[in-house]
């Protein structure tokens, strides 16, 4: 946030100033350190890189922040999640974030629906640090309509036996746990019937079938496309009751969309930071850009949406925390579709105002700009937050008395009456 953080109270915004302090001396150091982000856009990372990630994670509490510490999760609210995604977007990268951000939802997912077996083998490893987790949700045939995914889990004896494929994966490769949405009743399209299932990285049939690696940006995740062929999994890796699963996801995803719009906008504050200084050094014409309002002007309109961007977010993030999971969907959906599309025009501006040399490597601010794209379809398209907003809106705005058939005919009377 660029203006004062009045809308966060003296705690949080301790806990975010104390959280970037412990990413920068303590999680992004030597083997984590600057050099390794910059390789993860070489697609250079190494399984070790995103074990010691999740593990110096897991030490200080920064994975499931929001569930309790009695199950290995940081103890504090979904607000104190959003601001950790922040610092982990503005520290690190969004990819380190994304990571990070698997153990919030997930862990809430598990935390609020798993059986005693799931919380004690799944969910507390995990928030300890002891796992690399990924998420496989998206299908060659199914990426926004989660509904209609069609990766199949039959009950056979005491497992469930999946096959199908799933697309854009990250983490695929390393995870030692997956998080997979299956149908395990009804067809294609019905929200009946889904089912998530809690997977071992090293179950048989579940293999890499293409890595993702040629793609735009986000990259160092191993993000794959990836097969479950007959792969056997136990049936008491289900999360929750078998076939009940939509409602979790959607539960899940109004975390969700929070987190992947405040590490976007986390890395593109950065972006926005480097602009700023840079732009305030380098002359042009023998001044300075930033005495140019073709550039200033920029800066202050971005420097303003930013923050109520954050002041979005936030809003949400607090009706989440005061009302539940399953509260604050029109909410969560306005940030993230402001928030996710303001992330991108932030980094994209800030290269613009600083020119050539930001399309170097040396200032990160390109592979912000590439990184940050994605958001706006990851974890629900910019389209569906606005179908989600549009319909709420006129769900709950609408005024029963206004006379519609007055509309046209408004010669005969007033239609609005209040
Ligand atoms: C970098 C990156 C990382 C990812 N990581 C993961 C991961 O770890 N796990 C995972 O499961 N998935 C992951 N994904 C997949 C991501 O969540 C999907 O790309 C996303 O859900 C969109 O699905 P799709 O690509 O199939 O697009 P489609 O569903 O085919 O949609 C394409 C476009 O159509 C438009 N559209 C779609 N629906 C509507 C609608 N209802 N109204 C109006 N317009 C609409 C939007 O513009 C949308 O972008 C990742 C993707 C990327 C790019």
């Amino acid at each position: 946030m660029i203006g004062e953080r009045s809308l966060l109270e003296d705690d949080e915004t301790a806990y975010l100033e104390a959280t970037k302090r412990v990413l920068r001396e303590e999680v992004f150091t030597g083997q984590l350190d600057r050099d390794h982000i910059e390789s993860l856009d070489r697609n250079e990372e190494t399984e070790d890189d995103w074990a010691t990630y999740a593990e110096r994670m897991g030490e200080h509490d920064l994975l499931g922040v929001s569930i309790p510490t009695e199950h290995n999760g940081g103890g504090e609210g979904i607000i104190e999640t959003v601001l950790a995604e922040q610092a982990i977007g503005y520290e690190g990268s969004i990819v380190h974030a994304c990571q990070t951000s698997l153990t919030q939802h997930i862990g809430r997912t598990m935390y609020e629906h798993g059986s005693d077996y799931i919380v004690e083998n799944y969910l507390e490893p995990m928030l300890a640090g002891e796992f690399v987790v990924a998420q496989a949700f998206t299908e060659p045939g199914s990426g926004t309509d989660i509904a209609n995914l069609e990766t199949s889990a039959e009950r056979d004896g005491a497992d469930y036996v999946v096959n199908g494929e799933k697309r854009f994966i990250d983490f695929a490769p390393y995870a030692d746990v997956l998080f997979v949405p299956v149908r395990t009743s009804g067809s294609a399209g019905d929200r009946d019937g889904l089912s998530i299932l809690v997977v071992d990285g090293d179950t048989d049939g579940l293999d890499v079938l293409e890595p993702h690696t040629d793609w735009h940006g986000f990259r160092g995740t191993g993000a794959s496309w990836i097969e479950f062929d007959d792969a056997r999994v136990p049936a008491e890796n289900v999360v929750g009751e078998p076939g009940e699963a939509w409602t979790y996801i959607t539960n899940e995803l109004n975390l969700e969309h929070l987190t992947i719009s405040r590490y976007c906008l986390g890395a593109s504050e950065r972006a926005l930071e480097i602009a700023i200084d840079y732009t305030a050094e380098r002359e042009v014409n023998d001044q300075s850009l930033s005495r140019y309002q073709g550039v200033n002007h920029k800066i202050a309109d971005l420097s303003t949406r930013l923050d109520a961007a954050y002041a979005l977010n936030t809003r949400a993030a607090r009706i989440l925390d005061d009302r539940g999971m399953d509260a604050g969907r029109m909410e969560g959906a306005m940030a993230k579709q402001f928030g996710n599309e303001l992330a991108h025009e932030i980094a994209d501006t800030a290269m613009q105002v600083m020119g050539g040399i930001s399309t170097t490597t040396k200032y990160p601010v390109e592979r912000i700009q590439r990184d940050v794209r994605a958001g706006r379809y990851m974890g629900g398209a910019t389209e569906v937050m606005q179908s989600i907003v549009q319909h709420d809106v006129y769900a709950s705005v609408r005024d029963e008395t206004f006379d519609g058939d007055l509309v046209g005919n408004e010669l005969e009377g007033k239609p609005w009456r209040t």
